[in-house]
């Protein structure tokens, strides 16, 4: 079971509930911060963390001495990492998706592989709970791959849970794609709904089943569980506003922890997942 705990928004509590979910499982799970550009998770599970390794992904380096400039390699590449100027072709990194269909379409056979450093991976576990985060460089603005890097780690355990980037772009359909549940966490305001129904828009085109927990559930308005009603979302989970949740929260203390009974109401919305999940394979 992978499953995805996204928002349309940062701030609304994907965090906490992707950590508390992780925690109160107790079982064969991973949780993977996928975060990458604010990871935080670790935060609150404070792993151990025994392992550090590079991420790095493919650019080209163009040996001007056999390139003839014909220009196959910057007609083909979408995103105009590659142009001519003068008697050479730049490569400019920062724009490059790493497709390597320059080097394949290079008559001269000009363009060799050399590659840049998007973040690093690091790994760890606290106690049974295996943990991994990707980390992106400072100055780096490509996060799809470095996020698929991570989930490299997701068929190791029967569970896997996700900690997805904040949004509706790339970054968060890959980190969505693919998987068994998607989690929406969202709070019950209009701005919350308003990124709630972008983050739903891009769940349909996926075709995962989704459902919804809604945060600081009694404030607000009822505008989230009216739209949840419409689009049939089931609410798995509401979680009040409590001032003592937020006080925890603020001192990277889970919920969990503060309140060990939240653990059974986290462990009955895992079964929720596993129920919805379930149904909508079969239908
Ligand atoms: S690898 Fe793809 S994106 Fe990068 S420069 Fe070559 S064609 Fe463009
Ligand atoms: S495709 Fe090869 S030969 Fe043609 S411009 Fe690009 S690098 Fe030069």
């Amino acid at each position: 079971m992978i499953i995805s705990i996204a928002s349309g928004k940062g701030g609304t509590g994907k965090t906490t509930v992707a950590t508390n979910l992780a925690l109160s499982l107790n079982g064969d799970v991973n949780l993977l911060d996928c975060d990458v550009e604010e990871p935080n998770a670790h935060l609150f599970i404070k792993p151990t963390m025994d392992k550090v390794e590079p991420v790095t992904t493919f650019i080209p380096v163009i040996d001007s001495e056999k390139c003839n400039l014909c220009r196959k390699c910057t007609d083909i590449c979408r995103f105009s990492a590659l142009a001519v100027a003068g008697k050479t072709v730049l490569v400019f990194p920062e724009m490059c998706h790493s497709c390597e269909g320059c080097i394949e379409v290079c008559p001269e056979g000009a363009i060799s592989a050399s590659t840049r450093e998007l973040g690093v991976l690091e790994s760890g576990h606290s106690g049974n709970l295996g943990f991994y985060l990707g980390r992106m460089r400072v100055g780096e603005a490509m996060s799809p791959p470095l996020i698929k890097k991570v989930r490299t780690k997701e068929r190791e355990r029967d569970i896997t849970i996700i900690d997805a980037p904040p949004g509706t772009s790339c970054p968060v359909i890959a980190a969505m794609k693919g998987t068994d549940f998607v989690l929406m966490v969202t709070e019950p305001t209009p701005f919350g709904l308003h990124d709630l129904k972008l983050a739903v828009e891009a769940v349909k085109v996926l075709g995962i089943p989704s459902g919804l927990v809604i945060n600081r559930a009694d404030m607000g308005n009822s505008g989230v569980k009216d739209y949840a009603a419409e689009e049939n979302i089931p609410v798995l989970m509401e979680i009040p506003f409590d001032r003592k949740i937020a006080e925890a929260y603020s001192r990277g203390i889970p919920i969990v922890e503060a309140f060990p009974d939240y653990a059974d109401k986290f462990r009955a919305l895992y079964a929720k997942i596993e129920k919805y999940s379930s149904v909508e394979k079969e239908s």
